[in-house]
């Protein structure tokens, strides 16, 4: 039996971040994936496919472009599912083809197999060619995610009533889509789809979507997407799912409305990977959605040794975050320093149109009493937007009116999952209002928004104290003398 100081189940981005961060630190660490390639969810069904989907509808529909040349305006007439693959497949290819060479340039071994316990230390690996290995680890990272909830009560059958795994292998665009659950993955779908002019509708169990999002985002959002014609419908539950005699899809709704569909899909929240890892055998247990308890900032489970990360921890569930939690465990595990993650992260929705946020919301703030200002520009106010033809698009700061400190940034439209991280470093930074007011930002652009948001708050907020703090408690420029200094010494 094969020994490693570290044995990472999943190759996805924690378990990925994880095993090359020990390889870095020359442990010896092998990774064990049981999906045909390594990537994970994150390059074969989540992430990475319908953020490519995405790009693809955007690019036929010629979406970005209508402003200009009217709602008619299509690069492709009928766009097919072959479309929308053909882009899909390349991608995937490459994104497999980069991390097969980041494990290999780094030593880090990997096998192809489901992989349960034996002991709290021993793993068996059940490989593809029917071949059962058993090795042991120091220290065992569970990266193995998640997978689509599927009720014993919704008839999928992989054809027109799926979950977001099968989306992907659609034969055709439906002419008309129901999409069961408005939280962030049924949402991205919903407004992609209708990008390509599917009929879409969408039902949500509870009066609101999105809750983590600024109200003002999501009701700015909500308003584009009733202005395309789509449907939405809160505060009813799906009762039955069934096909009809001509093969379209029929639901029934817990009002006693039924609605009609050629395809639904299914994205009403997702379960923890866990039920075939014997997590008994290693001592640990599961909550009832699959999901793993951590320590927050060492990721290490109820058994010290054994570690979990990803989003089989649950909340925030990102590829992003996922990777930031894998190396900070990997680190942990192998006893070598591991620095707290940023307070604040952001948070992408790939939405039609995107939206990202990081820090507070104007909810949070209000909740928490602190005093506060908001700032806002619309993307139409900036050159860039006039140039780009865009109609729509907000940018919301808001500020403390104690120490101008930005506490939030909300983005709603073209290019705010980029532009959030302008917002993101003023904040982990401690930045205040002053900077967006004191900085000059490239013209045209759609980063000027910030300068517009800044300037609202501003003339609301006046003029600062002049020994307002500023970014760190340190001025830029004397930041800037220290960092110049550094590099001639
Ligand atoms: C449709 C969709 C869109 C998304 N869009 C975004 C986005 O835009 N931005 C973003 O940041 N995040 C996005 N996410 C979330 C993102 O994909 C996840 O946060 C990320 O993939 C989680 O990474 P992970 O390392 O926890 O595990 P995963 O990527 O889920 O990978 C886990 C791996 O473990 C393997 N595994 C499981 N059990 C075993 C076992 N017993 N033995 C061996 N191997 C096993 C699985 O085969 C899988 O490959 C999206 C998710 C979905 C579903």
């Amino acid at each position: 039996m094969n020994h490693y100081d570290l044995i990472v189940v999943g190759s996805g981005p924690a378990g990925r971040r994880a095993a090359i961060q020990a390889a870095k630190l020359e442990k010896s660490v092998l990774v064990i994936e049981r999906g045909r390639r390594v990537g994970g969810v994150s390059v074969h069904t989540g992430t990475i496919p319908s953020k490519t989907l995405r790009e693809t509808a955007l690019n036929l529909t010629g979406w970005r472009e209508r402003g200009f040349y009217g709602q008619s305006y299509r690069v492709k007439q009928d766009i097919s599912a072959d479309d929308l693959r053909r882009r899909l497949l390349i991608t995937l290819d490459h994104e497999v083809e980069v991390l097969e060479h980041q494990f290999s340039r780094n030593r880090v071994q990997h096998v192809r197999g489901a992989a349960h316990f034996i002991d709290p230390n021993t793993l068996e690996v059940e490989k593809t060619d029917g071949e059962v290995m058993r090795v042991a680890g120091k220290s065992v990272l569970l990266a193995v995610g998640t997978r689509p909830y599927r009720p014993t009560h919704i008839p999928f059958d992989g054809k027109s009533i799926i979950d977001s795994d099968e989306l992907l292998e659609i034969h055709t665009v439906p002419r008309s889509l129901i999409v069961v659950g408005a939280g962030v993955i049924g949402i991205e779908y919903a407004t992609i789809f209708s990008a390509l002019d599917t009929q879409v509708t969408v039902i949500e169990p509870r009066q609101t979507m999105l809750d983590f999002i600024d109200r003002e985002i999501v009701e700015d959002f909500t308003y584009q997407l009733r202005d395309r014609n789509m449907k939405l419908i809160f505060g009813q539950s799906v009762e039955k799912i069934e096909k009809d005699a001509g093969g379209k899809c029929r639901i029934e709704l817990s009002n006693g409305r039924a609605l009609q569909s050629e395809m639904v899909l299914f994205a009403a929240g997702r379960v923890g990977a866990t039920d075939s890892l014997n997590l008994a055998a290693a001592g640990l247990e599961a909550d009832s959605r699959g999901r793993l308890k951590v320590d927050p900032e060492t990721f290490q489970t109820a058994v010290s040794h054994i570690y979990a990360a990803g989003d089989v921890v649950g909340f925030p569930s990102l590829a992003s975050t996922s990777m930031e939690q894998g190396r900070i465990a990997a680190r942990h595990a192998v006893g070598a320093p591991a620095s707290e993650p940023p307070q604040y992260f952001p948070y992408g929705i790939y939405a039609v149109p995107e939206i990202s946020t990081c820090g507070l919301t104007e909810e949070e703030v209000g909740e928490r009493n602190i005093p506060y200002e908001t700032g806002i520009a619309h993307f139409r106010e900036t050159s860039r937007g006039h140039i780009m033809g865009l109609d729509s698009g907000l940018l919301k700061m808001i500020f403390s009116r104690k120490t101008r400190r930005l506490l939030g940034v909300h983005i709603v439209g073209e290019g705010a999952t980029e532009l959030v991280h302008i917002g993101q470093a003023v904040l982990n930074l401690k930045g205040t209002v002053d900077y967006f007011v004191e900085n000059t930002f490239n013209y045209p652009t759609l980063a000027e928004a910030y300068k517009i948001a800044g300037l609202d708050a501003w003339n609301r907020m006046g003029e600062g104290p002049k020994e307002a703090p500023v970014a760190t408690g340190q001025s830029l420029d004397s930041a800037l003398t220290d960092m110049k200094k550094a590099a001639s010494n």
